[in-house]
C-alpha cells in the first residue's frame, strides 16, 4: 500500500523547512489566498484543511468566503485585488463555482504567476510545451511524485493508462507522464474495452468518479495503481456513508504491485503539492532561488 499520508507529511516538512529559510534569509513569507463561493460542505472541508496546513507550514493563509449569490463581476474584482496584493503569492478559487459564474473566465483572470492550481491557459499550455516556469495542477503532481518513488525515479517506457480526461486530473496527468517518457493512453467514457486496455498497463491512474469501477481482473500483476476517485457511498446495513475510490481496493490490492488507498492516498498529497506550488510561486515572484523548484 502506498502511504499517501506519510509521503505528504514528508513533503510538508520539506515545505516548512524551506519557508523557515525564506523567512530568515529573505524576509519572504509565502502567502496563499483561497476563495470559496457558496456553502458546499465538501468544499468547505477542503478549504479548512488547506488553510490549517498552510499555517502549519509557516505560511500566510487567507480565506475569502463569498455567498453563492455573488456576481461574476464581484468575484472577478476580488481576484483582481488578490493579483495586486504583494502578500499573496498563490490564489486558489475552489471549484466548482455556481452555475451563473463562468468558471473559465474566473480562471483566466488569475495572474498565471499566482495560479497555484495550474488551471490558467498559460500554465496549461506551458505544461504541454515543456515550459519549466509552468505551474502544474496539484492532484496529478501528487500522483506523479508517488509514482516516481515507486519506480525509483524512472518512469521511462512504462505503459501508463489514465482513466478520465478532465482538465483537473486526466489531461495534466498525461502531460506529466509524457514528460517522464512514459507511453500514455488516456481512456474515458467512450473508450472501448477499458478492462483490456488497463490489462496492458504498468501504471493505472483512475480519475473517474465511479465507485470501485476498476476491478482486479483489469490489472496486470505487479502494476502500480493510483486511485484519484473520491466517492461517498451508503452501503446497505451500514449506518454511516463511506468514502471509496474508483478502484475496488480489497480485490485489486491482491494483484497490484502497489496501490493508493482512499482515503489516505492521493488526497493528502494534493494539499502538500499546493503548499509546494505556493512556495515555488512566491520565490519566482520575488526572484529568489527556491530549493523545492
Ligand atoms: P470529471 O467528472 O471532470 O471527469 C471524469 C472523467 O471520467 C471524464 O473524463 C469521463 O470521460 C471519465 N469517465 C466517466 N465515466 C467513465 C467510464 N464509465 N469509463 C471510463 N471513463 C469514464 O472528474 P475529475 O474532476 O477528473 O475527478 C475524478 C474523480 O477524482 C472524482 O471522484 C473526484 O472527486 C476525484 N478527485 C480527487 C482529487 C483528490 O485530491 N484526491 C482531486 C480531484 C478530483
Amino acid at each position: 500500500m502506498i502511504d499517501g499520508k506519510a509521503t505528504a507529511l514528508r513533503l510538508r516538512l520539506q515545505v516548512g523547512a524551506e519557508v523557515s529559510r525564506l523567512v530568515a534569509e529573505h524576509n519572504l513569507q509565502p502567502g496563499l489566498a483561497v476563495v470559496l463561493v457558496g456553502e458546499d460542505p465538501a468544499s468547505e472541508l477542503y478549504v479548512r484543511n488547506k488553510g490549517r496546513q498552510t499555517v502549519e507550514a509557516g505560511m500566510l493563509s487567507r480565506e475569502h468566503k463569498l455567498a453563492a449569490t455573488v456576481t461574476e463581476e464581484q468575484l472577478l474584482m476580488l481576484v483582481g485585488q488578490l493579483n495586486d496584493d504583494p502578500m499573496v503569492h498563490g490564489i486558489l478559487v475552489q471549484l466548482p463555482l455556481p452555475e451563473h459564474i463562468d468558471e473559465q473566465r474566473v480562471l483566466r483572470t488569475i495572474n498565471p504567476a499566482k495560479d497555484v492550481d495550474g488551471f490558467h491557459p498559460v500554465n496549461v499550455g506551458g505544461l504541454a510545451t515543456g515550459d519549466p516556469a509552468a505551474l502544474a495542477p496539484c492532484t496529478p503532481v501528487g500522483c506523479l511524485l508517488m509514482l516516481i518513488e515507486q519506480f525509483d525515479g524512472d518512469l521511462s517506457g512504462k505503459n501508463a493508462v489514465i482513466i478520465g480526461r478532465s482538465n483537473i486530473v486526466g489531461k495534466p496527468m498525461a502531460q506529466l507522464l509524457l514528460k517522464e517518457s512514459s507511453t500514455v493512453t488516456i481512456a474515458h467514457s467512450r473508450t472501448r474495452d477499458l478492462p483490456g486496455i488497463c490489462r496492458g498497463a504498468d501504471i493505472v491512474v483512475a480519475a473517474v468518479g465511479r465507485p470501485e469501477m476498476v476491478r482486479s481482473d483489469w490489472i496486470k500483476p505487479g502494476a502500480v495503481v493510483i486511485d484519484v476517485g473520491i466517492n461517498r457511498i451508503q452501503r446497505e446495513g451500514e449506518e454511516k456513508a463511506k468514502l471509496v475510490g474508483d478502484v475496488a481496493f480489497d480485490e485489486v490490492v491482491k494483484v497490484a504491485g502497489a496501490i493508493t488507498p482512499v482515503p489516505g492516498g492521493v488526497g493528502p498529497m494534493t494539499i502538500a503539492c499546493l503548499l509546494r506550488n505556493t512556495v515555488v510561486a512566491a520565490c519566482r515572484q520575488v526572484g529568489v532561488v527556491c530549493e523545492l523548484d
